[in-house]
């Protein structure tokens, strides 16, 4: 079987898809079941049909395009991403998996394989939270990590449910059938830019994940009281903001003193009531981003920020509300993923590292329903989610050629 990447066509295809935005180039914003969002998939189904390809999408948006098996009802090889991009965002996140992998499908077709297995790409709807406020929407949906119900419920910034926008965008069926058969997939692999320096750093071309850590993200609302910058004196104040100032420093220090590195928690968001000069700040929204690769070590973080809400919340005289998002577990990825794609590697002579994905994704979704592992591919100066994303040409065809590899060894 000779592998051939058609490195040229792919990037065509990744420079054509980036033309979907809705943001002045290089910089791509795709929200998805926008019009633009869904003109993409359009040409993207339309893609993966020119391959030869089944294309079925289901009722969240998730499109599966399929290639038969000789052997059709044994579990199918999975590869995808996701194409949504947040606003103001790169053209590499997501997609060069989703096109890189169509591209190893329609290369493995030129080389004459015959898959055993079926093999189907899956472009995963909703992986960024920026509509729904959820990320990874869809596969949480397939892997029954999230129930319909909820799923359907959740809004976007005007309100509008997720149930009403996917019918809108004319997407059929209940949501309830999105989730998928424990036995759907013999594995899966997502090919993804690292969004990270290491490969780099490490002048190693590939990387091979080995788990993916555990995201929790936490809403608090901090109630204090307003009133007049002059008129109400310090004793008699309960400021907002400063007891939300100090509730960052301590959710810092939770994340600082949990013994390891992959400890880490962010404050993103800081909305201040009223924001004006001579108000005292009555109400603080703060959101928290807290990541680890562990989940006992995770979940402790979570109980020290508690903690630091409860004294803080006593010491100050303010209310604060906290609303854990989602608290999700870390995956491992599977050794027989992982053997097939370092085998890969070592068949075409490529050096590879092994790493952890701090940043996560679908995959981690999927794991829990098949056995998943992720091939991460060198982005420049380790930038991702803004618009001087980059992954050179050669380095995308080379994880296309590894994943290309990988997925007829898992087919077999
Ligand atoms: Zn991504």
């Amino acid at each position: 079987m000779k592998l051939e990447i058609d490195q040229n066509r792919l990037l065509t295809e990744l420079e054509t898809l980036a033309t979907f935005s809705d943001a002045e180039p290089p910089a791509v914003t795709r929200v998805v079941f926008t019009p633009i969002d869904l003109k993409a998939r359009e040409w993207l189904i339309a893609r993966c049909e020119e391959a030869g390809l089944t294309v079925r999408q289901d009722a969240v948006g998730n499109i599966f395009a399929r290639w038969s098996g000789a052997d059709p009802g044994a579990p199918a090889v999975g590869t995808g991403s996701h194409i949504d991009a947040i606003p103001n965002a790169g053209k590499y996140d997501g997609v060069v998996g989703v096109l890189g992998g169509l591209e190893a499908l329609r290369a493995l077709r030129r080389s004459g394989f015959r898959p055993k297995n079926s093999l189907e790409l899956l472009v995963f709807a909703t992986e960024e939270p920026t509509r729904f406020g959820v990320g990874c929407l869809g596969s949480r949906l397939l892997s029954g990590t999230l129930s319909a119900e909820a799923a359907g419920r959740l809004t976007d910034h005007d309100g509008e449910s997720v149930e009403k926008v996917r019918r809108i965008a004319g997407l059929k069926g209940n949501l309830q059938d999105v989730k998928l058969p424990a036995d759907y997939y013999k594995a899966f692999v997502e090919l993804h830019i690292e969004q990270g320096p290491n490969l780099e750093r490490s002048q190693k071309p590939l990387g091979i994940v080995t788990r993916i850590a555990a995201p929790a993200s936490l809403h608090i609302s901090v109630e204090g009281a307003g009133g007049h910058a002059g008129g109400v004196l310090m004793p008699d104040r309960r400021d907002a903001l400063c007891a939300a100032a100090e509730l960052i420093l301590a959710i810092e220090s939770a994340a600082r003193s949990s013994g390891a590195v992959d400890s880490v928690a962010t404050v993103g968001v800081c909305d201040v009531f009223p924001g004006a000069v001579n108000s005292i700040p009555s109400r603080v929204q703060l959101t928290v981003d807290l990541r680890d690769t562990e989940l006992a070590r995770r979940n402790s973080v979570m109980q020290a920020i508690e903690s630091a809400i409860r004294t803080l919340s006593e010491k100050r005289h303010v209310a604060i509300h906290p609303e854990w998002l989602n608290a999700d577990a870390p995956a491992d990825c599977a050794p027989e993923v992982r053997a097939a794609l370092s085998d890969s590697c070592r068949t075409q002579g490529f050096q590879f590292l092994e790493m952890v994905s701090r940043a996560y994704h679908d995959s981690l979704f999927i794991s829990r329903i098949a056995p998943t592992g992720m091939l991460f591919i060198p982005c420049r100066d380790g930038y991702s989610h803004r618009p001087d994303e980059y992954a050179s040409p050669e380095d995308i065809a080379r994880g296309t050629l590894v994943l290309a590899a990988a997925l007829a060894r898992l087919s077999s």
